[in-house]
């Protein structure tokens, strides 16, 4: 019971601190600084860096065909571009998340789903408001949409768990006699970091505490879900 407690209140103390200076219903102006994937990114706003997900929409996961095509899409929009970020509360994987209204006074968001780059979310009031221009864009066969039988993230994520086998996967020597209670991969020169065997992983991962991954700012990789 007291765990319990103590969890909820750490779960609490951390929502309030990626929430730190992005209060509901506000905008605020931000600068991209990389793009993570097709529904993450690194911005710059006059509180610091933070990394924000997009709102009501899914992006095609690593791995995934679209993967590239939206997150280059995502790049062109919002590159050396003051947009404004519509804040939308916290995501399932608790980053702040935020609908991003670009110059034009369009939406981002609704754009990549418009263009069949990605899906809109049921589980999010702003996904739902997207769901005819998803419908809209399968009809259309727009994008991602070509291949009528295309898998969600969520199944692609589901189907990476299930697979990500130790056995062959790229494991790093070092994890092992690291005397931590959790140890976290994590491709040379890349800034993602993962859980052991997680699919995104091409090359040769190295193994280190999660506390480090959390000290060079590294970013949880959307596919396995490491704890952050
Ligand atoms: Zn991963």
């Amino acid at each position: 019971m007291k765990g319990r407690a103590a969890l909820a209140g750490s779960f609490l103390f951390m929502v309030a601190l990626l929430g730190a200076g992005f209060p509901a219903q506000a905008e605020i102006a931000a600068r991209l600084v990389r793009v993570i994937d097709g529904d993450s990114l690194v911005v710059r706003t006059p509180e610091g860096n933070r990394i924000i997900s997009l709102a009501g929409i899914d992006a095609p996961e690593t791995g995934q065909p679209f993967a590239a095509r939206t997150r280059q899409e995502v790049l062109n929009l919002t590159r050396q571009k003051t947009f404004l970020l519509r804040s939308a509360g916290i995501d399932p994987v608790g980053r702040p998340s935020a609908e991003v209204i670009l110059p034009d006074q369009s939406s981002l968001n609704q754009k990549l789903v418009a263009a069949g780059l990605a899906w809109a979310r049921e589980d999010s009031a702003l996904g739902r408001r997207f769901k005819p221009l998803e419908e809209n864009a399968r009809r259309e066969k727009r994008g991602l949409w070509a291949d009528p039988k295309v898998q969600t993230p969520k199944e692609f994520r589901q189907q990476g768990r299930v697979i990500s086998a130790p056995a062959k996967a790229p494991v790093a020597q070092n994890a092992q006699k690291d005397n931590v209670p959790f140890a976290v991969f994590v491709e040379p020169g890349h800034s993602l970091y993962h859980l052991r065997g997680c699919r995104v992983i091409r090359g040769e991962a190295f193994g280190l505490p999660l506390q480090m991954a959390r000290e060079n700012k590294l970013i949880p990789c959307s596919v396995c879900r490491p704890p952050f």
